[in-house]
């Protein structure tokens, strides 16, 4: 049975870290995974965390099963973070459950979507490989709109008319913060004006955030899905906790559905909720605890979310002296690197060809996606001025 496959090609990044890792050249850059890096290059675990781990260790008394919902003092414990401090649930209008990363979060919005009679789903493009993974496998149909304009901005424009060519019964994909690939962030009043056209036309939002307090910091970062949130009836938010407490592997993330009315008290609420557990426990069943347990500690306790939030600032700090840096070189060859510096989060999109990638990375072991997309955390003072000369080298 089996032989009736079809191979399937492997995932472009995860090809390009094995390259990276065959790689003998002692001075190679890899810009290419999406994790935190220190100036020292190290993807180190927060303190935060080894110390709620420790605790942990010591205080858990069981490993039992919890429900398909997961840690529900987790999924609380992040709503103040989420959506205010002033209303977490919106005068309790959200219900969220624990799922296994932001991605395990975007697939149950997509099939939750799926079963409740999306028709179709609009994303801005270029967005993550894994986000047409998922719509395909999930046999979505969806169309594609643009979102930045090649000088390095976002280009509300066609956002706008996208959300206004869709209606009720259809969905529009949003990055939040940092989350766009481009690292285009929209304005507060681009997000408010993206949130007044989802208002008008009835088009269902999803929203991926999955980086925030990596752009301008906790609560500035959630301003703009924030503001969509205020505006419309019902949306989804797939939110990761992976980059933000540097959790990667161990797969801690949330799902928070906002729906319902006084009129109908909590009922369309319940049954969406319920809907997605089922969904949950048809595919993983539950999620993996340690880590959100371990989230849940650091959020319950003062001092550990004082030292998480320090750690957060840290990373900040790095990746705006980085971008700084790029920013001011100006150009290299004909790439221009100012919009790096008033860009935000790990992610930027160079305009550089395929060709152009691969000869950077021949000729001067600089790995970055074939789409030019670079993780500026890659970059350290040691291998800047490196990078930045073979960028002028390729393209010049
Ligand atoms: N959304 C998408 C589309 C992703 O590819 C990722 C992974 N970078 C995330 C969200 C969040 O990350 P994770 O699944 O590791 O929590």
């Amino acid at each position: 049975m089996l032989h009736r496959l079809e191979p399937q090609s492997p995932d472009a990044l995860l090809a390009l870290i094995k390259l990276h890792a065959a790689d003998a050249r002692p001075d190679k850059v890899d810009l290419g995974v999406g994790v935190y890096r220190t100036g020292q290059g190290d993807t180190p675990v927060f303190a935060a965390i080894k110390a709620a781990e420790q605790r942990l260790v010591d205080t858990q008394d069981s490993k039992s099963y919890l429900g398909p919902e997961g840690d529900m003092g987790f999924v609380n414990a992040l709503m103040p973070y989420i959506f205010g401090t002033d209303d977490p649930a919106m005068g309790g209008r959200i219900a969220g459950m624990q799922t296994p990363g932001g991605t395990g979060a975007v697939r149950l919005a997509l099939a939750l979507a799926q079963k409740a009679g999306m028709m179709r789903l609009h994303m801005g493009t270029p967005s993550w490989p894994n986000h047409a993974q998922i719509i395909k496998d999930i046999g979505l149909d969806w169309t594609a709109f643009d979102h930045a304009n090649p000088d390095g901005s976002a280009n509300v424009d066609a956002v706008l008319a996208a959300i206004r060519g869709a209606g009720p019964g259809e969905g529009v994909l949003l990055h939040g913060c940092c989350h766009n690939p481009t690292g285009i962030d929209y304005t507060p009043d681009q997000w408010d004006a993206i949130g007044d056209a989802i208002a008008e036309t009835g088009v269902f939002p999803i929203i991926d955030v999955a980086y925030q307090g990596l752009g301008k910091g906790m609560e500035e970062d959630a301003s703009g899905f924030r503001s969509v949130l205020a505006k419309v009836p019902e949306a989804f938010i797939a939110y990761s906790c992976d980059k933000n407490f540097g959790m990667y592997r161990d797969r801690v993330g949330a799902f928070y559905i906002l729906a319902g009315s006084e009129a109908d008290g909590a009922a369309t609420l319940e049954k969406a909720f319920s809907n997605a557990n089922a969904l949950a426990r048809a595919s993983w069943s539950m999620p993996p605890d340690h880590g959100a347990a371990a989230v849940r500690l650091i959020l319950r306790d003062a001092d550990l979310t004082a030292q998480w939030l320090y750690e957060l600032d840290q990373m900040r700090a790095r990746m705006n002296q980085v971008r700084a840096r790029l920013a001011e070189a100006g150009t290299a060859g004909s790439v221009d690197l100012t919009p790096l510096g008033t860009q935000n989060g790990l992610f930027s999109m160079l305009p550089v060809t395929a060709d152009q990638v691969r000869q950077l990375r021949e000729e001067h072991a600089i790995y970055m996606a074939g789409s030019g997309r670079i993780n500026v955390a890659g970059l350290t003072f040691d291998n800047m001025e490196k990078f930045i000369t073979a960028i002028a080298d390729v393209t010049g």
